[in-house]
């Protein structure tokens, strides 16, 4: 690991919570619409809404509340009343400003790491909602570089690559997401490690097998210092 000059880090279930408050979310869409279905039944129409939308809309709180709102006029017949979709539209307001929780040794160990690395965001999601939640979190300042993706692709780390202007070898990056910042960080010939979050969207399950000399995985965040021999 003694090449590496900057560490790029995914930002949901990464730096902060996230997918939880999604959960939450959805859990309170299905007791809105429970007249229509049960929970089991609102929850996979609401991903297959998301499934189909996934190309124009991509990831975040917008393109959820979007879907959320289409699931609601499939499940109910399009008999839903216009009350229902505002409570539906507040619920994503709600996410859109939802509070940042940084997870535990997030703040510690950034601080630690940027006096010896250039620190880079790389997320995926919507341009403005993740800026915000950034600045929201109060980790702003630990980064020389925000890279905001709209997917996660071999090709968009490629130009993440460039903009940054080292050899991919010189780049660890950093997330819970094998299938968004794993696999694809490995493909182009960055170094990756995995920090796994307790809860995953079904949409990012991916295997866990990996065998390459530039994986790393880590339990805790924290451990990311004597990964790279911080102290
Ligand atoms: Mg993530």
């Amino acid at each position: 690991m003694k090449e590496i000059e900057i560490i790029a880090f995914d930002a949901d279930d990464t730096l902060w919570d996230n997918q939880p408050l999604f959960d939450n979310i959805e859990k309170e869409l299905c007791d809105i619409l429970s007249r229509y279905g049960d929970e089991s039944q609102i929850s996979t129409a609401l991903f297959n809404v998301e499934m189909n939308n996934m190309e124009s809309y991509g990831y975040g709180a917008k393109a959820f509340t979007l879907s959320m709102i289409e699931t609601a006029l499939k499940v109910s017949d399009y008999k839903i009343p216009a009350k229902v979709i505002e409570q539906i539209i507040d619920k994503g307001k709600y996410l859109l400003d939802m509070p940042i929780k940084v997870l535990d040794g997030v703040d510690e160990t950034l601080r630690l790491l940027s006096k010896n690395y250039k620190l880079v965001v790389s997320t995926k999601g919507d341009l403005l909602d993740q800026q915000r939640k950034l600045i929201r979190s109060g980790l702003a300042d630990y980064f020389d570089h925000v890279e905001i993706m709209a997917d996660k692709t071999e090709k968009e780390y490629k130009k993440l690559i460039l903009s940054l202007g080292v050899l991919p070898k010189d780049i660890l990056m950093v997330g819970n997401s094998l299938k968004s910042d794993i696999y694809p960080a490995l493909a182009v010939g960055m170094n990756a490690a995995y920090i796994p979050y307790h809860t995953m969207w079904k949409h990012e399950l991916a295997n866990e097998d990996i065998k390459n000399d530039r994986f790393f995985k880590v339990d805790a965040f924290s451990q990311l210092n004597s990964l790279l021999g911080v102290k």
